[in-house]
């Protein structure tokens, strides 16, 4: 291999609970509109199937570090999500085979420029500014699992008042869902990212605000925007 011309970019990562070793981030896919209340607060199609965003690898924010306030907003707003940590390969996987492509579970944030959002929308144009900018997706550490997903409470709060507060039993595709159905999308691969989503009640944050998410049985975790 030819060496680089300039030094490659370091490789995101977000640290694997109880453990030394971190878990290095490849992708990160999204699924908006997965909750059927916070699609209607966006305005969604009651007949529309959920679909897919992406946000760069490097806009991860792991445990202890706060994500800046972007550049170009004057309405960021938070998105509490279960994050599905892939650890196999699987390409056209069905969804009775997809949980098997499962390292793990985070809890995540997919802060998003609303702003930004909603003009693109109504322009038709791309998402990526509102969605895939710097540190725009900070997560907690990611718990091994196997087995049947998470089930029960998923909530965040800002400055310790309830914003979010839902059941993950809510999703209108649940995890082996999306899982399958990215795969049909994209060939999956170790170190891919999947947020799942987010129920009613997501609203704005600025900067000083201290923002706290949890999912019941996966973990929390907490920020302040910078
Ligand atoms: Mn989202």
């Amino acid at each position: 291999m030819a060496e680089f011309a300039i030094a490659p970019a370091p490789v995101p990562t977000v640290p694997v609970e109880g453990e030394a070793k971190a878990f290095p981030v490849r992708r990160i896919l999204c699924v908006g509109q997965n909750y059927a209340a916070h699609r209607a607060e966006m305005g969604g199609d009651d007949r529309a199937p959920p679909f897919f965003f992406t946000k760069p690898a490097d806009a991860v924010v792991p445990p202890g570090r706060d994500p800046a306030y972007p550049t170009r907003t004057e309405n960021l707003h938070h998105e509490i999500e279960l994050v599905v940590a892939i650890g196999k390969a699987g390409a056209d996987v069905a969804p009775d085979a997809a949980l098997d492509l499962i390292f793990g579970y985070a809890v995540g944030v997919d802060l998003t420029r609303r702003d930004l959002q909603a003009a693109a929308k109504s322009a038709g144009k791309p998402w990526d500014a509102a969605k895939g900018f710097d540190d725009s997706a900070p997560i907690s550490a990611i718990r091994r699992w196997s087995g049947p997903p998470p089930a029960g409470r998923i909530r965040l709060g800002v400055n310790g008042q309830s914003r979010q507060d839902a059941d993950l039993g809510d999703m209108i595709w649940n995890v082996a869902e999306i899982v399958s159905e990215a795969s049909k999308l994209w060939a999956l691969a170790p170190g891919d990212l999947i947020f799942t989503g987010t129920p009613e009640g997501v609203g704005p944050v600025v900067r000083g605000d201290r923002v706290k998410g949890e999912v019941e049985g996966v973990g929390w975790l907490a920020f302040q925007v910078a």
